[in-house]
């Protein structure tokens, strides 16, 4: 699954590509939409979460989330896309322009295209993002807000990998992230809300912010020195401890959890236990 630093770098990619120019082509085989007029201008493009955006000046955004499956491709004119053409969801082109040529962009099995009117702030009616938390792949994002929704969105009982990847409490974290920012932290990812004390969420949301603009800028994800700590590492030595990495699927969605069972712990500072069973 695409994390949100893999669609930031997609969308800046886009960005780059497209800003300024004028549309020549637009298809969205499956998607019912009006014709683009003429001349219309590729304002821009960005990342929101794991939210791609490319924003045209006729008043339109084309929205796209990745899911699973999708992926954004730009290519030139005159080249053969890496992926069949069946797959492909939408593309659209843009002129060449002086000294510049024109690209192709194409975006690949993602499972949700959509045209909506374009998304601008105090415009929160068909904004396909508002239901995000804090995008913490963006400096300065609101890590207050992230700790608080983390408490206010989540059931006690629920376990803090599977919060963590909730893009309601904060968005831009996913399976990869999870996994690493537990390791920094040193928590187990099967312990539940309600032994995670205010603190350590803080740091949980913190360290999630930190690790995800760490890898803005490149495509090998770094979290530790070396490389990532124990995500895809099953029965490699954890490199804190030497423990083999263990793993086990988490979650509604049975998302595979990589952890060292001896150097993350659940605290040991419990809060109050869950009434009842379960
Ligand atoms: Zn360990």
């Amino acid at each position: 699954m695409p994390e949100g630093d893999t669609i930031f770098r997609a969308a800046r990619a886009l960005d780059q590509a497209l800003a300024g120019r004028t549309l020549t082509r637009f298809e969205a085989p499956r998607l019912p939409h009006r014709p683009f007029p003429e001349g219309t201008v590729v304002l821009g493009s960005e990342a929101r979460g794991k939210h791609c955006l490319v924003h045209f000046d006729d008043g339109r955004s084309l929205h796209t989330h990745m899911r699973m499956t999708g992926s954004w491709h730009l290519y030139r004119p005159s080249e053969r896309w890496r992926k069949k053409a069946s797959a492909a969801r939408v593309w659209l082109e843009v002129a060449a322009d002086g000294e510049r040529a024109g690209w192709v962009a194409v975006c690949f099995a993602a499972p949700v295209v959509d045209l909506v009117d374009r998304i601008d702030a105090g415009r929160p009616g068909a904004d396909p993002t508002a239901h995000l938390g804090p995008n913490l792949c963006e400096a300065g994002a609101d890590l207050d807000e992230a700790v608080a929704r983390l408490g206010r969105l989540s059931p006690p009982e629920r376990e803090i990998g599977d919060a963590l990847l909730d893009q309601r409490i904060a968005n831009g974290v996913g399976n990869v992230y999870k996994c690493e920012v537990c390791f920094v932290c040193e928590l187990d990812p099967f312990t539940p809300l309600h032994e995670v004390d205010e603190p350590l969420r803080r740091r949980l949301i913190e360290t999630s912010s930190r690790l995800l603009q760490a890898n803005l800028h490149h495509s090998v994800r770094i979290t530790v020195e070396g490389g990532v700590a124990v995500y895809g590492r099953r029965d490699e030595p954890c490199r804190r401890c030497g423990t083999p990495i263990a793993w086990r699927p988490q979650g509604p969605q049975a998302r595979g959890t990589y952890w060292c069972p001896t150097c993350q712990r659940r605290p040991t500072s419990a809060g109050p236990a869950p009434e009842g069973p379960g």
